[in-house]
C-alpha cells in the first residue's frame, strides 16, 4: 500500500522553510499548511517581501550595516563624527548600540570574530578595510565593541596591535555588571573586569 504524503510543491516548501534558522520540521509544516490554507495568508506579499530584500538590500560598502544604497543610512548622516569608529562583529550588533544612542560617530562590522577553531582566519574578516578607513579617515579614535568571549579578546587584541602603527587611539568598550544587576549574582570574571574597568566619579 502507497503512503500518503503531501503533493512534491507542498513538500519542497516544508523543505525550504527549514532551512531557515530557528525553523523546526513542525513549524516548517504548519507555516506551510498556514500559507495554503489561511484566508489571509497573502504568500504573495510574502513572496514579494524576500524578493524584494534579497534584490535590494546589501552591506554598505564602508561599514558593512544593511542598506539599499552603496552607503548607509549612518555612513551619509552628516550630523555623526567620523573622528570615531566602534568596531563590532556582525552588522546585527549595530542597531542594539544605536538604540542606545549614547554614540554619535561611525561603525565598522568585521563580519566575524578570529575562531581557529570554526576556521575563521584574521583574512576571513573586514580588518583590511578597516585598516585602510583608518589610513584614508584618520579618525582619532577606534572604539573596540567585541564579545567579552576569548575569540573576541583575541580580536580586540589583534586589531588593536594592527592599529599600533596608526596615530589613532584604540579603546574597547567597558566590561562590567548589568543594568540592575546585584553584586550576588555577578560572576567571579565580571567582577573582576567591573572592577577593573572603574570610573572615577
Ligand atoms: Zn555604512
Amino acid at each position: 500500500m502507497n503512503r500518503v504524503e503531501y503533493p512534491a510543491s507542498l513538500k519542497e516548501l516544508v523543505a525550504q522553510l527549514k532551512r531557515m534558522p530557528g525553523i523546526g520540521p513542525r513549524s516548517a509544516e504548519r507555516i506551510a499548511l498556514w500559507m495554503i490554507g489561511a484566508r489571509n495568508a497573502r504568500p504573495g506579499e510574502i513572496v514579494a517581501a524576500i524578493t524584494a530584500v534579497t534584490e535590494t538590500v546589501r552591506p554598505c560598502r564602508q561599514c558593512g550595516f544593511f542598506t539599499t544604497e552603496p552607503l548607509c543610512e549612518i555612513c551619509t548622516d552628516e550630523h555623526r563624527t567620523s573622528n570615531m569608529i566602534c568596531v563590532v562583529e556582525q552588522a546585527t550588533d549595530i542597531l542594539p548600540l544605536e538604540r542606545t544612542g549614547a554614540f554619535r560617530g561611525l561603525y565598522h562590522a568585521l563580519g566575524g570574530r578570529i575562531s581557529p577553531l570554526d576556521h575563521v582566519s584574521p583574512e576571513d574578516l573586514r580588518i583590511d578595510a578597516l585598516l585602510e578607513r583608518v589610513r584614508k579617515d584618520q579618525p582619532a579614535e577606534v572604539i573596540l565593541a567585541l564579545a567579552s568571549d576569548v575569540e573576541g579578546e583575541a580580536t580586540a587584541n589583534y586589531i588593536a596591535g594592527l592599529l599600533r602603527e596608526f596615530p589613532v587611539q584604540v579603546t574597547r568598550i567597558a566590561q562590567g555588571l548589568p543594568a540592575g544587576g546585584g553584586l550576588e549574582h555577578a560572576d567571579e570574571l565580571t567582577l573582576s573586569r567591573a572592577l577593573s574597568g572603574r570610573v572615577r566619579l
